[in-house]
């Protein structure tokens, strides 16, 4: 989605596994290949706010985190080897509507792709056995150690949070020796590109229906796995045409223990809490899911006005800076939001993480309240902006002013 945070502010430790076979499978799969290219993927022009290289960084600016955590490490990769040993044992078939079937690459039959983020390309696929259209996410096995937990994190959450709504659903996954294919319920598009077709803001009472879901999300997977995502996005917030809102992208969600993160991994810049950015000790992370409430803050005051709250800064490190400097953004009062709605945002956008509010809290707020029992038409909302913006000759038939007055408050 966006540049991982923590390539621009440390040296990467890239551990290569044996590296990924020569491709002699790959003609046979129906799917357009992943680009190679090493490492971390870059992302869709469409995903972020940030998309630029970056000259090297004055470390002392900023308390950096700095990678002294070898027994952590040697955990994790405990812990991912067990993981992949249980992910193996649920590969191969997909389970869609209760029903289970045998699946492999060859059943897959790509429609286009619909998106791309960190760790691969996301299709549109008809499940060539029973016609189901689906979405696959294809994560290349580089042989980089990162990706690889990446891929097994992403897996590993979408496939245990199959009983939360607001969550995205898993219907089994494919792994060769090249690549390991998630296939997934297939929704519209995410808030991200949804902004980007408006090209304005998303109206209070559909953010009021994001929140409500994403919150939700977050706390269950906090109480139910002890996981905190630690990568709410816009472009990780999914709507359908159905009014289903739904959080995915679980690649550097990590494992709470006493309900706070002792590993770093990465994130994108723009969204990250301050507390993050600067940790008290940088050799040992310490903060907890009120990193997501801030990420959640500033993915709204985007929405809301359209506009990233930092988008005049050139390059990550100025936004890292900013955060950590500036007071925090806020809905601008001349924009007519609701008072709750404000409240709410500011809230999130607590600088100081003691003070911020956590799930419980953010869950007795009126702004959640309100739209928890509000009625709120979200898929004719969604509709309505994928028909009028999608095809050229529906975007010439409204002009900017007119799109604005359509979507916006
Ligand atoms: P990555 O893990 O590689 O960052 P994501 O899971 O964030 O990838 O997906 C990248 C993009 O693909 C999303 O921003 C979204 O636009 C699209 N996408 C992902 N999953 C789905 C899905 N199930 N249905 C529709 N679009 C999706």
């Amino acid at each position: 989605m966006c540049t991982c945070v923590f390539s621009l502010l440390c040296p990467v430790i890239v551990i290569q596994l044996s590296p990924a076979p020569a491709p002699s499978q790959r003609a046979a799969l129906q799917l357009p290949l992943a680009n190679d290219g090493g490492g971390s993927r870059s992302s869709s022009s469409e995903s972020s706010p940030q998309h630029h290289s970056y000259p090297s960084r004055p470390r002392h600016m900023l308390n950096l985190p700095t990678p002294q955590y070898g027994l952590v490490k040697s955990l994790e990769n405990a812990e991912i080897d067990q993981k992949l040993q249980e992910i193996m044992k649920q590969t191969g078939y997909l389970k869609i509507d209760g029903q289970r079937y045998p699946a492999e690459v060859s059943d897959l039959i790509s429609e286009g792709e619909i998106g791309s983020g960190t760790c691969g390309q996301v299709f549109k696929v008809r499940f060539k056995k029973t016609g189901h259209v689906i979405a696959v996410k294809q994560m290349r096995r580089t042989g980089n150690k990162d990706e690889n937990k990446r891929i097994l994190m992403d897996l590993d959450v979408v496939l245990k949070s199959h009983d939360c709504p607001y969550i995205i659903q898993c219907y089994g996954a494919i792994v060769t020796n090249t690549d390991v294919f998630i296939a997934m319920e297939l929704m519209g598009t995410c808030a991200e590109k949804l902004k980007k077709r408006i090209q304005g803001p998303i109206p209070e009472r559909i953010l009021g229906k994001m929140t409500v879901a994403i919150v939700s999300a977050l706390l269950y997977l906090k109480e139910k796995h002890g996981v905190i995502h630690r990568d709410v996005k816009p472009s990780n917030i999914l709507l359908d045409n159905k009014g289903q809102i739904k959080l995915c992208d679980f690649g550097i969600s990590g494992r709470l223990v006493d309900s706070k993160a002792k590993t770093r991994s990465a994130g994108c810049a723009a969204y990250m809490a301050p507390e993050r950015i600067d940790p008290p000790d940088p050799s040992k992370p310490d903060y907890d899911i009120r990193a997501d409430v801030w990420s959640l803050g500033i993915s709204l005051v985007e929405l809301a006005t359209g506009q990233f709250p930092y988008k005049n800064c050139k390059t990550d490190f100025e936004v890292l800076t900013k955060v950590l400097q500036e007071d925090p953004p806020s809905l601008p009062l001349s924009m007519d939001f609701s008072l709750d709605f404000q409240s709410f945002v500011k809230d999130c956008l607590t600088k100081d993480h003691r003070k911020r509010p956590k799930y419980h809290k953010l869950l007795e707020h009126s702004f959640i309240r309100r739209y928890e029992v509000l009625v709120v038409d979200v898929a004719g909302w969604f509709q309505a902006v994928m028909e009028r913006t999608e095809s050229p000759r529906s975007s010439q038939c409204y002009s900017q002013h007119q799109l604005h007055s359509l979507f916006s408050r």
